[in-house]
């Protein structure tokens, strides 16, 4: 699984062009069909079809599904209304008010919030790195007190240096920055290296 470019266009003409490197291997990514279409929630109860590329290593052989950034692996809920929901929960709001909020159910955003909290130092951690290597002057985001929170602030610090460094950025939202910085793995095991 790789997670590539939200416009599908763009990510096919990288994929023909071999300019996509397999995360195993780093060796040039072929095209290879398709994968399962599935069915994504979006913004305000939107539905999206989303029906990934594959590819396959040239080196390793492995095949790899890419998923547009907006998509996470193994979640049908759009990365940014997940990230979303984190952003509610960093307020000091419990997993009912966020499935309030957003129109969710309870189980669904418990598991966001249980799997981010496990990880959240994890996260916290990568992206203040990014922040320090993309921003000239960075400002570290002063601590919250709660882990969950300070890892959400440290995403958006870095998505706004990011922004900063390249504008192209700014039409682009934190959540699938960060779900592309880190191969999607802002809800699952660990990150990868570098
Ligand atoms: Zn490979």
């Amino acid at each position: 699984m790789l997670i590539v470019d939200a416009d599908v266009v763009r990510a096919g003409r990288q994929l023909r062009a071999g300019e996509l490197a397999c995360p195993g291997c780093g060796a040039v990514l072929a095209p290879w069909g398709h994968g399962r279409p599935r069915e994504i929630r979006g913004d305000l109860g939107a539905r999206l079809l989303v029906r990934p590329r594959r590819s396959r290593c040239m080196g390793c052989q492995v095949t790899h599904v890419l998923l547009p950034e907006g998509v996470w692996p193994r979640r049908m809920d759009a990365a940014g209304v997940i990230g979303a929901g984190l952003e509610i929960a960093a307020l000091g709001m419990g997993h009912r008010q966020v499935a309030v909020r957003l129109s969710l159910a309870e189980g669904t955003v418990r598991g966001w919030i249980r799997r981010f909290k496990s990880r959240s130092e994890e996260v916290r951690r990568y992206f203040t790195v990014a922040l320090v290597a993309l921003a000239d002057d960075p400002v570290m985001p002063g601590l919250s007190g709660t882990a969950l929170a300070d890892a959400v602030s440290a995403v958006a610090a870095a998505h706004r240096a990011a922004a900063t460094k390249w504008s192209h950025m700014h039409t682009v939202s934190r959540w699938e920055v960060a779900g592309r910085a880190i191969s999607g793995r802002v809800l699952a095991c660990s990150l990868p290296a570098g």
